[in-house]
């Protein structure tokens, strides 16, 4: 059953994957007319205006018009628009818009529609230097090349911001016992996997701004959990990074966890749930939402804090997904994602 829903999705991303390197043939769906240097846009997908008030318009379309590559990663479910030496990475269902230098939060989430990559619009377009223009009269939309060289203005700025990030486990206890967490049916260390996550997005977060404390820099130099949580005491989150486990196997999927006794567990939850749509996002596993529960580091903690569990290292599926580089930079990209939406609020 679950080898069949996931082969259901593979087939499913390779279509869209395929319609967007493909496109049909382009013909206007009525709306509104998108103009590009003077010049009509021939769309097969309509824009409209989301549910936050965003004008979402296809990508493929608008930066084809403006001489962009465009070009969908069905295995990394991200698509890519490129000239010269400008990139620009988006992912369905996610705010965050990544050159190779720098990051930024979109004020909407990329949506798909019909198979589209739809944008909000004012951001792709001063993205790439251009000016907009609404005529509501003739219910146009001008978009009209400045003459800038595109770039990211950042809007994920997390300057003044500290987070620390615990890469779960990696710890000697004062009995000598080492705990290197849960352990795959490969023999994979959970420890090891939470402390690349948390390496790289610590580099993602302090791209935008952040300061980040990570509280473990390699497999055995882990504090006791409550010397952990004591790190969080001057930032502004506190977020465990860990692998789940379960004797059953077939379990499978991402959750977030926060200690059902917090004093701010309606906070906790708030940055649960950002941080929960981020990794599931980035990552496509089964989405299990966030969860209450005990947890001793999570207890200590005095600031919004959350323990991440981005899949199950006991499940045979993930752990050989924990083992790739790209499974490590989608939950990093995931985190950071979910964090940055978490302070834009
Ligand atoms: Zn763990």
């Amino acid at each position: 059953m679950k080898r069949k829903s996931i082969a259901f999705l593979l087939m499913l991303s390779l279509f869209c994957g395929f319609l967007f390197l493909f496109p049909i043939t382009a013909q206007a769906v009525g709306g509104v007319g998108i103009y590009v240097n003077g010049e009509k846009v021939q769309t097969d997908t309509a824009t409209y205006v989301n549910g936050t008030g965003h004008t979402m318009v296809p990508l493929r379309f608008v930066a084809e018009a403006l001489g962009y590559f465009c070009h969908w990663d069905a295995r990394q479910n991200q698509c890519q628009i490129q000239k010269d030496d400008f990139t620009l990475q988006m992912r369905p269902n996610s705010k965050l818009a990544k050159t190779e230098e720098k990051s930024a939060v979109m004020p909407a989430a990329c949506e798909l529609k019909n198979d589209r990559i739809m944008i909000p619009l004012r951001f792709v377009a001063e993205t790439l230097g251009c000016s907009v223009t609404w005529l509501e009269q003739y219910n146009r939309i001008l978009i009209e090349w400045n003459g800038q060289k595109p770039q990211l203005t950042s809007e994920l700025d997390l300057s003044g911001k500290t987070i620390v990030l615990d890469p779960g486990h990696g710890y000697w206890n004062p009995q000598g016992l080492y705990d290197p967490g849960a352990v795959g049916p490969t023999g994979l260390q959970e420890q090891k996997v939470n402390l690349a996550i948390a390496k790289r997005a610590a580099v993602l977060l302090q791209e935008s701004g952040a300061t980040v404390i990570v509280t473990r820099e390699n497999a055995e130099d882990g504090m006791s959990l409550a010397a952990r949580a004591a790190q969080a005491n001057t930032a502004d989150i506190f977020v465990s990074i860990h692998c789940n486990a379960n004797d059953n196997s077939a379990y499978q999927g991402t959750a977030t966890y926060c200690h059902s006794d917090s004093v701010r567990l309606k906070a906790d939850l708030e940055l649960a749930s950002y941080i929960q749509d981020g990794v599931v996002a980035s990552l496509g596993r089964k989405d299990l939402g966030e969860i209450k529960g005990w947890f001793n580091v999570l207890r200590h903690c005095k600031v919004p804090a959350c323990l991440l569990e981005v899949a199950f290292i006991s499940n045979p599926t993930e752990e050989k997904l924990m083992k790739e580089t790209t499974f490590i930079e989608n939950a990093a990209v995931g985190l950071t994602n979910g964090i940055g939406a978490y302070f834009a609020r």
